[in-house]
C-alpha cells in the first residue's frame, strides 16, 4: 500500500462519518417537526369540535392553512439536512485535503533534509565519509566494467590543531569552511569532495581518463592553498596540507580498502614532510608499527623504559655551562633508542603527555639529587607539555618532587610554549604566577613559531626566551632569518628577559650570536644531547679546556 492511498481512504471515512452524524440531526429535526403536526391537528381539532375523531382530525388537516405550513417542516428539514451536510462534508474534505497536503510537503522536507543531513558534513555541506564511500561502490562497479581508473586523495591540513588551539574553534571552523569552499572551485563538480572529520579532506575522481591527469589536479590543489587564508582581523594564514594518493584497481579492488591505503599514503606524507605520497605496500608495516609503539608506550612509561639525555646550555660571554636542556628518549627493546618526534605525536594522540611528563620530571629530579651528592649541581630545563601546563596543580606537583629529593626550587626550570599558554591564557598565566612565586623559573621555548602576538610576552612572568632553531641554523645565509634572530633579542632584552639561541652548529653562528649580545647558547657545536653519564664526562672535558 502506498503512502498516499493510507490519508485518501482515512478522509473518505472521516467524510462518511461527518455526513452521517450530520444526517442523524437532519432525521430528528423531521421526527420533531412530524411530532409538531401531530400535536398540531389534535389540539386544533379538539379546540374546533370540542373532541378528538378521524373524521375531525382530516377536516382540520384540510382547512387549517397554518397547519399546512407545519405539514411542510419535515421536507424542509430532510432537504436542508441533505444539503448541509453535503455542503459540510464537501468543505471538510477541502479543508483536510490542504492541510494534508501542507503535512505531507513538510514531511517530504524534512525527509529530504534529515536525508541530506545524514549524508552531508554539517560544517562544510560537504558530503561526509558515508556519501564518499557510497559513490565510490557505484564507481568501482561502473569502473570494473569499463576498465578505467579512479583515483582518491586524502588530504590533511598541517598544523591545524595548533591553529584551532591558538585562535579558538570558531576560527578553526571558519578555516575548514573556506579550505572546502575553494577546494569546490578549483575542481569539476563530477569530482566528490567530501569532508571525513576534523581537519581530513578527501576527493575522489570517478572521471579519469588517465592516471597521468592526476598532475593536473595536484597542481590544481597547490593552487588552492597558495594564496594565504584570512581569518581573524584580516590576518593572513599560510595553510598547507599533506595528501596520500591511491588508484583504482592498482591500490585496491574495494573503497574500504582504498579508503585505508590513502589514509596511509597520507600519514607517510605527514611525517616525511612530502607534500603528496602515492600508497606503496612498504608503508603498511610503517602504519603497523605505528600502532603496536602506540599500545606499548603507556607500558614504557611505567616500566621506565624511557630515557632521559641532556644538552648543555652555555653562556656566550664565560663559556660557562650554564645549564642544560633535559630531552626524553625512549630505549625500545626491538627498535632500538627512538626520538622524541617517533613518540610524542602517538603521546599526545593517547592522552600520555602528562604521565609522560611527570616522569621525565621525577627521572630529571632523580639524576638531579645524585650529582648533587657528587658535589655537582646544574640546573635542568624540562619541556612541559600543554596538557600539565594546564593542570592547576603543577606548582604543587613540583614542590613536592623537588622536596622528595631535597632540592632547591631554582633547580628546574619548565621549558613552555607561546602555544600552550595561548590556549587558555588565563588559566596558564594564573599557573605561571604561581610558579614563579615557589621559585620555578619559566622558558619560552620554540620562539617565533607560534601564532600568538608577542604582547603577550610582556605580561608574562617568565624570564627567558628559546629563538627556533629553524631560525638559527641558516641565519647568516638567510637574510629573513638573520634579522628575527636579531629582532627577537632586541625585544627580549627590551622586556628583560634572557635569550638562548638553540641549533648552535658552527662557530660563525655563535660568533654573531655573541655580536647580537644572545646570553646563552645551545646546539651541536658544544653537544648533541647524551645520556647522564656521558653528560658528566663531557662537562669536565668542556670544564678542562675552558679553564
Ligand atoms: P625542542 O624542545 O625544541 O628541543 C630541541 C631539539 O633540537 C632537540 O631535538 C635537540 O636534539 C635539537 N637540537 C639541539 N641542538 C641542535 C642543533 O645544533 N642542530 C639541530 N639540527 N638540532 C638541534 P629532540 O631531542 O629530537 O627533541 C625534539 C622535540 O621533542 C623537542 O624540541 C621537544 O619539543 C620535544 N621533547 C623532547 N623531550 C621532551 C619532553 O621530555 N617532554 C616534552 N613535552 N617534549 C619533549
Ligand atoms: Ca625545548
Ligand atoms: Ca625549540
Amino acid at each position: 500500500m502506498t503512502s498516499q492511498a493510507v490519508p485518501t481512504q482515512a478522509f473518505s471515512r472521516n467524510v462518511s462519518l461527518m455526513r452521517s452524524k450530520v444526517s442523524r440531526y437532519a432525521v430528528v429535526g423531521v421526527f420533531i417537526a412530524i411530532a409538531a403536526i401531530i400535536v398540531a391537528t389534535l389540539l386544533s381539532d379538539f379546540l374546533t369540535h370540542s373532541s378528538i375523531t378521524l373524521a375531525g382530525l382530516y377536516t382540520t388537516q384540510k382547512t387549517n392553512s397554518v397547519l399546512w405550513i407545519l405539514d411542510g417542516l419535515p421536507f424542509i428539514f430532510a432537504f436542508w439536512g441533505q444539503y448541509v451536510s453535503s455542503l459540510i462534508a464537501y468543505e471538510t474534505s477541502a479543508m483536510v485535503t490542504e492541510q494534508t497536503e501542507e503535512l505531507r510537503s513538510q514531511t517530504e522536507d524534512l525527509e529530504r533534509k534529515m536525508m541530506h543531513d545524514s549524508t552531508h558534513d554539517l560544517l562544510t555541506g560537504l558530503p561526509n565519509r558515508s556519501l564518499l564511500v557510497d559513490r565510490m561502490q557505484q564507481a568501482i562497479v561502473v569502473a570494473h566494467r569499463s576498465d578505467q581508473p579512479l583515483a582518491l586523495l586524502i588530504l590533511d591540513l598541517d598544523h591545524f590543531k595548533e591553529i584551532n588551539d591558538t585562535l579558538g574553534h570558531y576560527q578553526g571552523d571558519l578555516l575548514l569552511q573556506q579550505v572546502g569552499l575553494r577546494l569546490q572551485n578549483a575542481l569539476l563538480p563530477t569530482d566528490t569532495i567530501a569532508r571525513l572529520g576534523g581537519d581530513e579532506f578527501a576527493i575522489f575522481l570517478s572521471t579519469l581518463a588517465h592516471s597521468d591527469d592526476l598532475k593536473i589536479i595536484l597542481t590544481k590543489i597547490k593552487k588552492v592553498f597558495a594564496p594565504p587564508f584570512v581569518l581573524k582581523e584580516n590576518m593572513p594564514l599560510n595553510v598547507k596540507c599533506s595528501i596520500g594518493i591511491v588508484i583504482y584497481p592498482t591500490h585496491g579492488k574495494d573503497a574500504d580498502t582504498l579508503m585505508q591505503r590513502a589514509d596511509i599514503a597520507m600519514y607517510v606524507a605527514k611525517n616525511s614532510q612530502r607534500d603528496f605520497l602515492y600508497y606503496s605496500s612498504k608503508f603498511d608495516q610503517h602504519s603497523s608499527e605505528r600502532l603496536t609503539l602506540m599500545a606499548e608506550l603507556s607500558q614504557a612509561i611505567a616500566n621506565d623504559e624511557l630515557v632521559t639525555y641532556f644538552q648543555p646550555k652555555i653562556n656566550t660571554a664565560t663559556m660557562e655551562v650554564t645549564g642544560m636542556e633535559v630531552l626524553v628518549r625512549w630505549q625500545h627493546d626491538k627498535l632500538g633508542l627512538l626520538l622524541p618526534d617517533q613518540f610524542i605525536p602517538l603521546a599526545e594522540r593517547t592522552g600520555l603527555m602528562a604521565p609522560l611528563t611527570i616522569w621525565v620530571l621525577q627521572s630529571t629530579c632523580r639524576t638531579l639529587e645524585q650529582w648533587q651528592k657528587e658535589g655537582l649541581s646544574i640546573k635542568a630545563s624540562v619541556n612541559i607539555a600543554v596538557q600539565i601546563l594546564l593542570d592547576p596543580e603543577l606548582p604543587e606537583i613540583l614542590t613536592g618532587l623537588l622536596a622528595s629529593v631535597d632540592l632547591p626550587e631554582n633547580s628546574l626550570m619548565l621549558e613552555i610554549t607561546e602555544t600552550s599558554v595561548m590556549k587558555d591564557p588565563d588559566l596558564a598565566l594564573a599557573v605561571l604566577h604561581r610558579l614563579r612565586e615557589i621559585g620555578i623559573e619559566i622558558s619560552i621555548d620554540d620562539f617565533g613559531t607560534g601564532y600568538s602576538s608577542l604582547s603577550y610576552l610582556g605580561e608574562m612572568p617568565v624570564s627567558e626566551v628559546k629563538i627556533d632553531k629553524s631560525f638559527v641554523l641558516e641565519m647568516l645565509n638567510r637574510k629573513k632569518d638573520g634579522v628575527i634572530v636579531k629582532a627577537t633579542i632586541d625585544l627580549a632584552h627590551n622586556l628583560g628577559l634572557k635569550v638562548v639561541a638553540e641549533g648552535v652548529e658552527t662557530r660563525e653562528v655563535a660568533r654573531k650570536l655573541g655580536s647580537l649580545g644572545c646570553d646563552t647558547l645551545q646546539g651541536y657545536l658544544f653537544s648533541r644531547p647524551v645520556s647522564a653519564t656521558d653528560f658528566k664526562q663531557w662537562l669536565v672535558k668542556f670544564n678542562a679546556i675552558n679553564a
